[in-house]
């Protein structure tokens, strides 16, 4: 029905003068910033101003002025940068919040140290209570081997063990957690996983993928209350650090729960955008959302599903064996024994509407995930899904145009690539690691890019992923000019897939990831200028101030890890 005519003159001639001289002051004017917008309409700005949880403008401190009314609160930035909001489009944000509190094994530099740590926390848990998290990594250690049961066993005579590599794509449990999981020398590997053994066939206690699923069965699942502590510590870690949306992958029905629970509160100071397992495909179908459901805050719509491994588990699923274990090339996940279970599971869920986020790290798993997301599309039809795979670590050299033609975003970490980059070439060999990582090799394929972390496989902090992209320093100090360099990419383009990247890879380009009026007000103060320091300085800029939707969410020097 057409509105009358007599209504629009009403409106022209009586409300729009009552409009032009009340218009409505700003909450918050943020002035003398430097501004890099990531809106290729006006990319530099001084000033910006918020009304409600949305930017109402953005241009010189002259321009924004305009909106300044008497209750206006005015921030003098002192000619610090201003960025968007970062948007971290792979983490696991409840398993991360719960490693703030667990024991700190990454860092451990030696198994004696590993011991060390794990005796000193086993004598602090309580009898019921299993030790847990860790993010343990051999390859730190002379020689990198990996850790047995025997190590921890002296020391956990009284304690469930299952403490996890820092890929989460293996665990080292203790005899008490093998003897709860039943497991012993004829327990077979299960499809998708590998019980370590010793030369007698034991198991040592490292399990990979599926079969660390035999232990994860028999931990107690943990209470709300737990659950709640690990998200909210979440929460102000992701504050802290600058990041205002996450999208967190494979998180439990019950972590979806808990960020309803909180955005009641008020208290969710972090966008979600969660990517339930596909396995679990038929509960989203059947309540009949699709992709990027939900509100401003909390969505959902999108399944998550593996293909493979990890590189250092050597788990991750490649053409040719690895050159440090000729006789192994990796596995393909249980979700993809058969591997029709998969394709099934991925054609409900695309008719249903839902996105496709699919983790594949080694060239064979991505290949078959390409292959089976153009059976989708010959079956379906064309249409606007943004279908992502997660890591798109070791790309086949003829992979990229496929991403392209498919419109497949890359949704990688740069971080791992200075961490793995430290080895990475003595497990697959000079010519596959040159496709590893490959960022700039997919913008100039015109692939689009979304930055995340992983966390907590790596750091939540994306000055960590900035000075990764730009870098490719690897952490060792061994490749100063850069692993593979000519895969480096400019601080704007990682700033602009961190921010604009991400948000289109959850439908939300639109809703956020550039400082554009209209858009929500999610923006990052920086205490050094990341678009003119040194690379090498990226590093150690801290998080001066952190909005979202015009809230600040933290204040202060800013976590440094
Ligand atoms: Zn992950």
């Amino acid at each position: 029905m057409k509105s009358p005519s007599w209504l629009l003159l009403f409106f022209l001639t009586s409300l729009g003068p009552v409009f032009a001289q009340s218009k409505p002051a700003a909450d918050l004017i943020i002035r003398n910033a430097r501004i890099w917008t990531v809106d290729p309409s006006r990319p530099e700005a001084e000033a910006v101003a918020i009304l409600g949880d949305r930017i109402v403008a953005v241009g010189s401190n002259a321009e924004v002025d305009a909106w300044r009314g008497p209750a206006t609160r005015v921030l003098d930035a002192a000619g610090k940068r201003l960025l968007p909001g970062f948007n971290d489009a792979h983490v696991h944000f409840a398993d991360g919040g719960a490693q703030l509190d667990n024991v700190q094994l990454n860092d451990a530099a030696s198994p004696q140290e590993f011991a060390r740590r794990i005796a000193e926390r086993a004598a602090k848990t309580a009898k019921d209570e299993w030790l847990l998290g860790g993010d343990w990594d051999e390859t730190k250690w002379n020689p990198a081997q990996l850790p047995t049961k025997e190590l921890i066993d002296p020391i956990t005579a009284k304690t469930h063990v299952a403490v996890n590599r820092y890929d989460g794509h293996m665990i080292l449990a203790n005899s008490l957690a093998l003897k709860l999981a039943g497991i012993t020398a004829p327990t077979p590997d299960p499809a998708g996983g590998v019980i370590v053994r010793d030369a007698q066939g034991n198991p040592t206690g490292a399990l990979k993928d599926a079969a660390a699923d035999l232990v994860y069965k028999v931990i107690p699942a943990s209470t709300h209350a737990q659950r709640r502590h690990s998200i909210e510590r979440a929460l102000e870690h992701a504050a802290s650090l600058g990041v205002t949306s996450v999208q967190h992958m494979n998180p439990d029905y019950a972590d979806i729960a808990i960020y309803n629970e909180l955005l009641d509160e008020g208290k969710l100071t972090t966008r979600i955008y969660a990517a339930p397992l596909i396995t679990q495909v038929d509960d989203q179908v059947k309540i009949g959302i699709r992709r990027g459901f939900g509100g401003p805050n909390l969505r959902i719509g999108a399944l998550k599903a593996y293909a493979d491994g990890s590189l250092g588990s050597a788990t991750a699923y490649f053409f040719e064996p690895f050159v440090d274990q000729p006789a192994n090339r990796g596995l393909l996940s249980e979700e993809m024994h058969p591997i029709s279970l998969m394709r099934d599971r991925m054609m409900k869920g695309d008719s249903a509407g839902l996105q496709l986020c699919t983790h594949a790290i080694g060239d064979a798993a991505i290949s078959t995930i390409l292959d089976l997301y153009t059976e989708i599309e010959k079956a379906h039809g064309p249409g606007d899904r943004r279908w992502r795979i997660e890591h798109a670590q070791h790309m086949a050299a003829n992979d990229f145009d496929r991403f392209a033609e498919l419109h497949v975003l890359a949704s990688v970490q740069p971080f791992h690539a200075i961490d793995d980059g430290r080895w990475a070439e003595g497990r697959i060999g000079h010519d596959r690691a040159s496709r590893t990582y490959a960022f700039r090799t997919f913008l100039d394929h015109s692939v689009r890019l979304a930055l995340g972390t992983d966390w907590n496989v790596a750091p939540l902090n994306p000055m960590l992923t900035l000075y990764a992209a730009v870098t490719r320093a690897t952490l060792d100090g061994k490749n100063p000019q850069g692993w593979f360099p000519e895969q480096k990419l400019t601080v704007k383009e990682a700033v602009e897939a961190y921010t604009m990247g991400s948000a289109y890879a959850e439908f939300q380009e639109k809703e956020k990831g550039s400082i554009t009026a209209g858009k929500l007000a999610d923006m990052v103060l920086l205490s050094d200028d990341v678009l003119q320091i040194e690379p090498a300085k990226i590093r150690d800029v801290r998080v001066l101030k952190t909005w979202v939707g015009g809230k600040l969410t933290h204040e202060g020097e800013g976590a440094r890890q």
